[in-house]
Order: structure tokens, then sequence, then C-alpha cells
């Protein structure tokens, strides 16, 4: 059983922790300037409210399980982020503008029964894919791109899983087969280090190609007409209506515990708080669980969580991310600026590539108008936006929409018609410290390491506790959260 030697170990009473031990003792000093002002008990207590969480507070507390989530911002959704703009012409209706997730990728069959059941309109997302073709000096829709991808993505089944070789060791061995495919290798790299939003010299070549046969099918992508985070709010909402507690602005910095009870220390408005529980959730994101000790944000756990946990963590490293999104007054890429041939080709065009650009990847709401586009960068390019500030990220994107779509000459008018912009860098979250997960090479099943219950009281949950291929997704970030549900329940139904 994956983490069977920390069980073991953990399922003793350490000795050291009663309620606050030596080092809670020293945390416990050190917020001591800071009045504490409440005190709860619970039988479950849940850091962070994204998906995973509030699925897993849904879950618990309609079984009558009294649940508390400490969340630290102060709004629920984590990594689901919706924002909204007034409608053109109508001040009343909405335009959800999602700074985090953004698709619901394939059929996952929980996620679509909760939009069901919240009532919310799906709207199938355009698949036409339009590729910058060098040689031509414009866009191709019938590019090669795809099939290039796809088929070098298949040939990691021809690669044996072990010893794992990260993506670039991948293609540097293929390469002695297929020495000339330079530009196709070019493409896949490009796309692993865009989607997936890792470095291809450290992403985990056999999680790629569990990914390729398990994971969505990412050609059949749909948005929420009212903006991903009603689903969080309809969980919310269903978690309230079954009792449990959920206290925003909580920052959670400690917490001790020994088997069958835990005791979490929060930060809220300059003020600290202690709750306990007879266990805990953790669905923070692994960026914030990572963060070492003495640095901002850490968590401190005492005792350490174990090895086995520590080493799992240590094989998922969190992805980079930046988002631009510009509302523009028309969605003039449908009308009148671009010149008259390209006018007609991007009237129904959804994703825009071009691997040259600091932002390589762009989409509309087609078949929607909504007058939005989205830049999307991902990996390594991300990382070093992720360093700029929001104003200069700004004029990178605004750069790379302009070489996307415009003659120079037709720049200035493009920039004239942008009414707000936002930026999305996930990087420099506090909450959140990257985008999703993804699996280094050589760590195969440390994502169920991750999720394998401590001494029966801690619980690691959220997207990167999901099994590989659903994992980075909300979709994923549910079944985990519905998982350590049931995991829960089923311990107490034992007892
Ligand atoms: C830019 C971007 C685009 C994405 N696009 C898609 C997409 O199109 N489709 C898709 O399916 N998925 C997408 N994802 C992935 C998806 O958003 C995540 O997999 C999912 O939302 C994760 O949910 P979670 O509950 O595991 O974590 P989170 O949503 O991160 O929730 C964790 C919560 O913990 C809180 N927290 C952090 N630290 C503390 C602390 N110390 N104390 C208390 N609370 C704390 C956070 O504030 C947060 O609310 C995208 C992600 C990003 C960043």
């Amino acid at each position: 059983m994956p983490g069977s030697e920390s069980f073991a170990k953990y399922h003793q009473q350490p000795k050291q922790v009663s309620r606050f031990g030596p080092q809670c003792g020293t945390i416990a000093g050190m917020m001591k300037k800071i009045p504490t002002t409440s005190a709860t008990n619970a039988d479950v207590l849940i850091l962070g409210a994204g998906m995973a969480g509030l699925a897993t507070a849904a879950e618990l507390s309609a079984a009558g399980q009294r649940v508390i989530i400490l969340e630290a911002r102060d709004r629920i959704g984590g990594r689901v982020h919706t924002v909204g703009a007034p409608k053109p012409r109508s001040a009343k209706s909405f335009l959800p503008i999602e700074l985090g997730a953004e698709f619901i990728h394939g059929r996952p069959r929980a996620l679509l029964k909760l939009t069901r059941d919240a009532k919310l309109e799906l709207r199938r997302f355009g698949t036409s894919h339009w590729h910058w073709d060098d040689g031509r000096k414009g866009y191709a829709t019938r590019s090669p791109y795809w099939q290039k991808v796809d088929g070098i993505m298949e040939e990691l089944a021809d690669f044996p899983e072990r010893p794992d070789l990260s993506f670039t060791e991948f293609l540097a061995t293929r390469r002695s087969i297929h020495p000339h495919d330079l530009e196709a290798e070019r493409m896949a790299r490009s796309f692993v280090e865009g989607f997936h939003a890792a470095p291809a010299d450290d992403i985990s070549a056999a999680s790629l190609l569990i990914e390729t046969r398990n994971g969505p099918d990412s050609s059949r992508n749909f948005r929420v007409r009212e903006g991903y985070a009603r689903v969080a709010e309809h969980l919310r909402d269903r978690a309230l209506a079954h009792g449990a507690k959920l206290l925003l602005n909580t920052v959670a910095r400690k917490v001790c515990w020994r088997v069958g009870h835990v005791e979490a220390g929060a930060q809220s408005q300059g003020r600290r708080q202690t709750h306990t529980a007879r266990r805990l959730i953790i669905t923070v994101p692994i960026g914030v669980l990572k963060i070492p000790r003495g640095h901002a944000g850490h968590i401190a756990f005492d005792p350490p969580l174990p090895p086995t946990t520590l080493r799992a963590l240590d094989r998922i490293a969190m992805s980079s991310v930046v988002k631009v999104r510009f509302r523009f007054k028309p969605a003039f890429w449908r009308s009148h600026i671009i010149p008259s041939r390209a006018r007609k080709k991007l009237r129904d065009v959804t994703f825009l590539h071009a691997p040259h650009l600091p932002f390589p990847t762009w989409w509309t709401h087609y078949p929607d108008s909504d007058p939005i586009l989205t830049g999307w960068s991902g990996g390594p390019a991300a990382d070093k936006l992720s360093k700029l500030t929001d104003q200069q990220i700004i004029r990178i994107g605004g750069e790379s929409l302009t070489g996307l779509l415009m003659p120079t000459s037709y720049q200035a008018p493009l920039l004239q018609f942008i009414e707000e912009a936002h930026v999305a860098n996930w990087q420099r979250d506090p909450f959140s410290r990257g985008a999703y997960s993804y699996l280094r090479v050589g760590s195969e099943g440390a994502r169920e390491v991750l999720a394998s219950p401590i001494a029966d009281t801690i619980h690691i949950s959220g997207e990167a506790a999901a099994p590989t291929g659903q994992d980075a997704t909300v979709a994923g970030a549910l079944e985990a959260g519905r998982r350590t549900a049931e995991m829960i329940l089923a311990g107490c139904h034992r007892k």
C-alpha cells in the first residue's frame, strides 16, 4: 500500500505532541503578540475552499460530519476565478472573464452533473485551430500541426516506461530514429510546454503517455456561460445548507497533530485562531505546501509530514501559466479592422497558435461573439513573464496580439480598442504559487502516495492528489475531493 511505511510510524502517538508540542510552542510564541479571538471544534477541518475543499465539505456535511473550512482568500473557488464585466449594450447581463480554469474538458460525469444541478448553461467551444505557418507568413487551418503533435505523443507508447525519461530525453532518443523531423519536434515541445505548462526537460514522459491514454478528450471543450465560479458557489451552498462553516480570510499557518486529533493555528485579519478537529483535509495547492520553512506562507507541521509524503511532494511540481485577457469594444477580428482577406477567415476562429510569440496561444469565445481575446503562456516562457509587472505583461500581450493579427500599420487601431485588460499571474499568487501540478521524471505513483491518508488523521487532496490523467483539472480536483470524503466516511462506518 502506498504510504504504508509512514502509516506504521505515525500510527503510534508521537510523544512530543500533546496539544501544541515543542515546535508548536515556538510558533505559538511567534504568534503570541497576535490576540487569539476564536476557537472552533469540528469532526473535519478542511484547508482551502477550492473545488476539492468545497466538494469534500459538501459530501461530508451531507453525511452528518461537522465541517469547518479555512480559506485564506476573501473568496471561494481558488484556481477557479471568474471576474465579470457588464455585457455590451446590457448592463444587467454578465460577461464572465475566467482568470483561472476556463474549460470543461471532455465529459467528466461529476462536473457535468454539478452544472446540471446548478442549472448552468454549457457552451460548446469551437474546435478550429489556426497555426502560424512560417514559410507562408500566414495562418493555416489544415496545418499539419496537430497531426504531427499527436503522432509524436502516440510514439511515447513505443518507448519503455522504465526507466522514465524527461520529454526532452524522449525527443532526443526519438531523433536517432527520425533525424529530419526537427520541425515536428519543435511543435511537440511547444505543445508540452504550453498545454502542460511544464519544462520539457523536467516533465515525465511516462506521465504524458498516461495523460494521452487516460486524459480527457481535449477536442470537446465547454465553457460555463455564467462563469466557472458558479459551480464553486453551488458546492459552497450545498455544504453550508448541511451545516458546514466557511471562514474566509483565514490563513492556516501551523498544524499540530497526533492520531485522531488535529489543532490548526490560523491568522485572520491580524488575529490568531485555533481550530481543532478529529481529521484534517489539506487541499491547498502543492505550491503552498512546498514553501520552505522560514519563508512567508510556510505551513508548519508538528510532527512533520512523513518522509514518504515529503518525497512524493518533491516528485510533483507546479507548472507556470500567465494569462492575459483583453476585452475590446467590438470583436474587431470579426468585422472591420483586419484586412479583408484575413477578416473572412478569422470570423469563426477559436484558437490561434504562433509559437514564435511570448504569448503563443490565443483564443476567442467562438461561436459566441464576446469581444474577448485570451493570451496564454505556459512553462519556461511563463516563468520568465511571471517576473514582470502586470503593466509589462499587458504591454507584451498587446505586442503579441498585434504580431499575431495585424500588419504593423494596424497596431495602433487594435490597442485603442482595448477596453479592459486582466493579467492572471499564478506564480505570483501567494495562495497558489503556480498553475497546476505535473509529474517530474521518475515519479510513478507519487500522486497515489500523496493521496494516502496519514495515520488516519491527515488527508492530502486537491488536483495534485487526483489520479494521473485527471490531475491538473477541475474534474480531477472534484474527483480527489470525492475520494477523500469516501475514505473518511468509510473509516467512520468502520468505527
Ligand atoms: C490559469 C489556469 C488555467 C486552468 N485551466 C483549466 C481548465 O481550463 N480546465 C480545467 O479543468 N482546469 C484548469 N485549471 C486547473 C484547475 O483550476 C485546478 O486543477 C483546480 O481548480 C484545483 O482545485 P483545488 O481545489 O485542488 O485547488 P485550489 O483551487 O487551488 O484550492 C485551494 C484553496 O486553498 C487556499 N489556500 C491556499 N493556502 C492556504 C492557507 N495557508 N490557508 C487556507 N487556505 C489556503 C487557496 O486560496 C485556494 O482557495 C487551470 C488552472 C489555472 C491556474
